[in-house]
């Protein structure tokens, strides 16, 4: 296939951002995406019952980078939602992140001033000046009581790894809160798509100069492609080079997701509900209806057991892992007019709105004439 100026591997955030953009300076582009579909790990639909469901799991977008909440807000209407979680631990309700709440519900005290809560968090705190691991970032943070019940056997079922294993970054996604807030994020703009990712996506590549191939998967046509500019790849790292080198394979994780349509109106109380200890082997319920709160007489839930093999969703992110992406990212390098972007192509634990901002980076940094001369 000649007449291609700009090819680009997958229809996820990445691999649309980018389409989008080149096709608006009047490049023809051209995706390959292997699934039946667009929107990446961002796809939903309406499922049986009616409701708007993700195929892959809960996105729930959260920023506060003004330019990423203009851009999204281009492709369709999106309407305020702030996310809450709550987790089930020793048959009691709490929410997660940890508040006061949380700690008067599981400990019987009376907490009441944020004082009061910075007092009881220090005193279980063990402090660590820079914590080395999940672990420690924890017990800085909420101590050993909490560590075991909220985080420890949360963290063995997401990722097979005990927090010890993982990097410290991935623990602390999840802030400590000395208030009441049992927001699951604290950013400025935390809203969803009325319609949906998936029509956010149709939006972005509804283009005359994008041409979108599902069911195609890159490695097979490849050699079908020649004469254009630019290769944009967002699979996994290793998948591309695993002709050429002997490097050891990344570790990813999967999610196998359990759906059950039940014939009652809800089945819990909120859209998603934590299981953190060790009793049931899934991570947490979701239940779609309640984002935006949609209305059904029946009801839809989905039991999150994540996995080793399948689709790969979550790159792991510690010492090993990065030391084995490096060497991938050093072949990477050595390519021109190649570019790996995403959760999957550089191997990063990204948010959606971070996605969203390293491609529209990397398309003003390719692009912005002299933009780089100009830094330099
Ligand atoms: N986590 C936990 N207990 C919880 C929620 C999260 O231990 O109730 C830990 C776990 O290691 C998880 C990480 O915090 O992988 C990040 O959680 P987040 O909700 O950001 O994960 P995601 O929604 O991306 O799967």
């Amino acid at each position: 296939m000649n007449n291609v100026d700009i090819l680009i591997v997958g229809a996820g955030i990445s691999g649309a951002t980018l389409a989008e953009r080149y096709a608006s300076i009047g490049k023809k582009v051209v995706i390959i995406e292997k699934r039946d579909h667009i929107a990446g790990n961002c796809y939903d639909f309406y499922e049986e019952n009616g409701i708007l469901t993700s195929k892959y799991g809960a996105h729930l977008f959260h920023t506060n980078d003004k330019e990423v909440w203009e851009y999204v807000n281009q492709f369709g209407e999106w309407y305020p939602w702030e996310h809450r979680v709550v987790a089930r631990v020793d048959d009691k309700t709490v929410p997660i992140p940890v508040n006061i709440t949380t700690v008067n519900t599981l400990f019987g005290t009376d907490i009441k001033t944020e004082e009061e809560m910075t007092s009881w968090l220090n005193s279980s705190r063990i402090h660590f000046d820079k914590p080395a691991n999940g672990e420690e970032a924890v017990l800085n943070r909420v101590g050993t009581v909490l560590y075991e019940k909220m985080f420890k056997h949360y963290t063995k079922k997401q990722w097979d790894k005990y927090p010890a294993e993982l990097h410290a970054s991935v623990l602390e996604r999840i802030p400590v809160r000395n208030n009441y807030d049992d927001r699951y994020f604290s950013d400025e703009y935390q809203a969803l798509p009325k319609e949906g990712y998936t029509m956010i996506f149709e939006k972005m590549l509804d283009h005359p100069n994008i041409t979108v191939l599902l069911n195609t998967d890159y490695f097979d046509v490849k050699e079908q492609f020649e004469g254009y500019e630019k290769l944009f790849y967002t699979g996994p790292v290793d998948r591309f080079f695993e002709f050429k080198t002997n490097l050891e394979k990344l570790e990813y994780r999967s999610i196998n997701f359990v759906t059950e349509h039940l014939d009652q109106e809800y089945f819990q109380e909120n859209s998603v509900v934590n299981y953190p200890g060790n009793e049931v082997d899934f991570t947490r319920i979701v239940e779609y209806k309640h984002f935006g709160n949609q209305k059904s007489a029946k009801t839809t839930i989905v039991k999150e057991y994540t996995v080793d093999h399948g689709e790969p969703y979550y790159p792991v992110p510690n010492e090993k892992n990065q030391l084995i992406y490096d060497k991938y990212k050093a072949e990477a390098d050595k390519l021109t007019d190649v570019y790996f972007v995403g959760r999957l192509a550089n191997y990063k634990y990204f948010n959606m709105d971070q996605a969203f901002k390293n491609a529209l980076d990397l398309f003003s940094s390719l692009e912005t004439p002299n933009r780089k001369d100009h830094e330099a």
